[in-house]
């Protein structure tokens, strides 16, 4: 196998599992994050510390992003010690985070003028998929520089599908995430239904996991909100943001998207509890609020 030297940056709650996977799988990392122990973590795990985000890029064959937003996204590159400032031509900088379309197309062009490579390759799957390598990447930018990077992507996920030029990736990713809010907005409403009706919750989910009305936010989040464990796989805040993405393109393309704009409200109703950073099955806690009634096994009703 050849060995390559990854810079990566955002050890978050994808990051972390993913850097791992680089480093288990042979590859050189030097790592970069805001807060400190992500990085202690990783350097336990044989992975070297890089004091900026360009001395993460220096002498890297790709370098890695998952940050949370945007603007993380622009500061990481185009900043202050940016990557741009240490990526060398040739090399090839990877950008997993989920974030705006037309911010991808202008990293893009800032890096091409250099010589360096840039991709959107943002990904879904969840944390399970990190640990495990099982994302699904959807990337967009040249093709000649998704199939160099193809191996180290590979690491990473299952199911890689290339779709287009820069920015495809992302404009994909965020159809993904219209369709995980609102099967999370159905499978909410259905248990607040099934508890209020005082069905047994387990069997519910049981059931309908199998069938037509079954979902990945059902099957996995559904057992989470019976057992009111509303720790983030992925956050609130991060959906919320996704969200706010999508309408912003509908609006560029002037289309109504009325589903997305009202589990929008949902989550912006969340953060306004300071409950931000919860796990997405938490926004259950504002329809349950509008219901006055919890999800719980021990609701009593039909
Ligand atoms: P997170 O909030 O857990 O982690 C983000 C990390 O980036 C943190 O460690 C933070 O310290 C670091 N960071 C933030 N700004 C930085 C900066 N300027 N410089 C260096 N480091 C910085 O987020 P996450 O759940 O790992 O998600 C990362 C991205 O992946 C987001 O865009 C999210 O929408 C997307 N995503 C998340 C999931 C999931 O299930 N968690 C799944 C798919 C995609």
């Amino acid at each position: 196998m050849h060995v390559a030297r990854i810079g990566f940056i955002g050890l978050g709650l994808m990051g972390r599992p993913m850097a791992k996977r680089l480093l288990a799988a042979g590859h050189e990392l030097k790592v970069f994050n805001r807060s400190k122990a992500p990085v202690e973590e990783l350097v336990r795990h044989g992975a070297e510390a890089a004091g900026s985000p360009g001395e993460a890029a220096d002498k890297s064959d790709y370098t890695i992003l998952m940050l949370p937003d945007s603007k993380d996204v622009q500061g990481v590159v185009l900043g202050e010690k940016g990557v741009i400032y240490g990526a060398k031509p040739g090399s090839i900088v990877i950008d997993m985070s989920t974030i705006s379309p037309a911010v991808e197309r202008e990293i893009y062009k800032s890096l091409k003028q250099r010589g360096v490579g840039y991709l959107d390759a943002p990904v879904t799957g969840g944390t399970i998929g990190a640990e495990q390598g099982t994302l699904a990447i959807m990337v967009g930018g040249d093709y000649e520089v998704f199939k160099e990077a193809e191996p180290i992507l590979r690491v990473l996920g299952q199911r890689i599908v290339y779709m287009g030029p820069s920015g495809s990736g992302q404009m994909t990713k965020i159809c993904n995430q219209i369709s995980v809010a609102l099967s999370l907005f159905g499978a909410c409403e259905a248990l607040l239904l099934a508890s209020k009706a005082g069905l047994d919750l387990d069997k519910v989910i049981e059931v309908i996991s199998s069938g037509a009305g079954s979902s990945w936010q059902l099957a996995n989040l559904g057992p989470a909100i019976v057992n009111r464990d509303f720790r983030p796989g992925f956050k609130a805040e991060h959906l919320m943001k996704d969200l706010r993405i999508a309408l912003e393109i509908g609006q560029e393309l002037n289309l109504p998207l009325p589903g997305t704009a009202l589990i929008h409200q949902l989550f912006k109703s969340l953060a306004a509890r300071g409950e931000g950073a919860l796990g997405t099955q938490a926004v259950v806690k504002v329809l349950e609020d509008l219901a006055r009634h919890t999800v719980s096994r021990s609701s009593g009703g039909a």
